[in-house]
């Protein structure tokens, strides 16, 4: 795949066992995994420039090696609407992540489309020293910090396989729709999950794949963060 191979080997000479957000994301995109549009600006007016292409809302991230869980270092900030918030945020994500640790390397601010709420599902891969490459679908939040809700298949999976690991959770019934949650697109999720294992079956290198949130929608679904640990 053209992105893939050349990312994972320019983090390996880096010495950098996580991928950053947009290689992440540029990976996925090679295997028709639907992300959330991006472009990572070095300055605060071209963040501005960027939010215009992408078109507003827009959501800025901090990108740094030295920052895996973005949040935690104050540096995700969401639903900025004009030109003049998305400069304030580009500078508060930088005192943020200062403040945070403060000699952190900065490749630049992540600037993308907001993807309007839905349900967050999460698609995970981890390598088993047993099983090999093994997927794990989940909702997002409380069902899998609190509830462990999430099924696991050994890749590589069959399109039925995919479509259990969904339907057997728990909290199927939010998908389907429940009250005034809108029946969810499982066959977006079904090919995500296929086109995960088929990412993770050519890249034997890849320990960990964290796609968390995967927006589930009416018709589609979308992955607003991607995070790769190599071996
Ligand atoms: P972290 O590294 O902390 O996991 P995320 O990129 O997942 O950072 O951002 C934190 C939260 O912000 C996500 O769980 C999601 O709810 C929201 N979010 C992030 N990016 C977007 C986006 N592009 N559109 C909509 N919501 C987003
Ligand atoms: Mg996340």
């Amino acid at each position: 795949m053209k992105q893939t191979s050349k990312i994972i080997n320019q983090a390996k000479k880096e010495g950098r066992k996580a991928l950053l957000e947009p290689e992440a994301k540029l990976i996925c995109m090679d295997y028709g995994i639907p992300v959330t549009k991006f472009k990572v600006a070095q300055n605060e007016t071209q963040a501005a420039q960027y939010a215009d292409e992408i078109g507003y809302p827009v959501v800025l991230k901090i990108v740094s090696p030295d920052v895996i869980h973005k949040s935690d270092a104050g540096g995700v900030v969401i639903n900025l609407k004009t030109a003049q918030d998305v400069q304030n945020a580009y500078r508060k994500i930088l005192e943020n992540v200062k403040k945070y640790k403060a000699d952190a390397k900065i490749v630049g601010i992540l600037v993308q489309e907001m993807a309007p709420q839905s349900t967050e599902t999460i698609v995970g891969a981890i390598k088993d020293p047993q099983f090999g490459q093994t997927l794990m679908f989940g909702l997002g939040g409380i069902f899998v910090e609190l509830l462990k809700d999430v099924n696991f298949r050994v890749a590589p999976i069959t399109a039925d396989d995919a479509k259990e690991m969904i339907t057997q959770l728990k909290a199927y019934p939010l998908l389907k729709g429940f009250r005034n949650s809108p029946p969810a697109d499982i066959n977006a999720l079904v090919d995500i999950l296929l086109n995960t294992s088929k990412l993770v079956m050519d890249n034997p290198e890849i320990k960990e794949l964290d796609l968390n949130p995967v927006l589930a929608y009416q018709s589609g679904a979308k992955t607003v963060d991607a995070r790769i640990i190599l071996e």
